[in-house]
């Protein structure tokens, strides 16, 4: 059973890097971001509920987050572990899960505050599938549709610069000081995220001792 936590700035790769360990480990992989998203595509309750907040760039109230969290992880047959991406973002919240999880390491993706714009505001994502355009760089050069699925590739509600601004302010003010609480607790495998996908996944599985399969 592996149990992992990614971490890093807006544009760091968090969503690319889960959902390559989790496709091959068999990981179950949990993005609140994800889940938010989908509920605001398909008209939920819920995306009513976060719409606006997410794109403002703030964050969403603790007790509903840690309400989906709960739930998804519950509902999950997490057989071979799970690798949860966007959560925790403060301490409230990285409180609320070590009372329920141990976990097996947190892969901390690391980025300068100057290379997060230009891969924001240049990302898309597939209105059909929510594959991530920008960070992979697979951006398809001829056509504005998704090569997995077919869907159109459109911007991000919260990847303008005026929302960007807010959620870089919350990271280093919110989320930041909860990787000195893991870092007592747990191992946080620093991670330089300025490189290659590839180079990147390999890191992260040659230090968590992972091996293909
Ligand atoms: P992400 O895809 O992780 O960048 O998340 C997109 C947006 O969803 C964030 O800007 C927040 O509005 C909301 N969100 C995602 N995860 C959390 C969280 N753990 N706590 C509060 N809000 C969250």
């Amino acid at each position: 059973m592996r149990k992992y936590v990614i971490m890093g700035i807006q544009g760091s790769g968090k969503g690319t890097q889960a959902q390559l360990l989790a496709s091959d480990f068999d990981l179950v992989h949990i993005s609140v971001g994800d889940i938010f998203r989908w509920n605001v595509e398909q008209h939920t309750k819920l995306g009513a509920q976060v719409r606006r907040i997410m794109a403002a760039g703030e964050l969403v109230d603790d007790e509903l987050v840690e309400s989906i969290v709960r739930q998804r992880l519950h509902d999950h047959d997490w057989n071979y572990g799970f690798i949860i991406d966007g959560f925790p973002r403060n301490v409230r919240q990285a409180e609320f899960f070590l009372e329920s999880f141990d976990i097996d390491a947190v892969i901390l993706l690391e980025l300068a505050d100057e290379e997060v714009a230009t891969r924001v505001l240049s990302r898309r994502i597939c209105a059909g599938c929510g594959l991530d355009y920008n960070i992979v760089g697979r951006l398809p050069e001829e056509s504005e549709r998704c090569a997995t699925c077919g869907g159109m590739l459109v911007m991000r509600e919260d990847d303008t610069p005026e929302a960007l601004a807010a959620r870089l302010r919350d990271y280093h003010d919110k989320t930041q000081p909860i990787i000195e609480l893991f870092e007592r607790k747990e191992c946080v495998l620093h991670v330089d995220a300025k490189r290659g996908v590839d180079v990147i996944q390999d890191d992260i599985r040659g230090r968590l001792g992972l091996r293909d399969g």
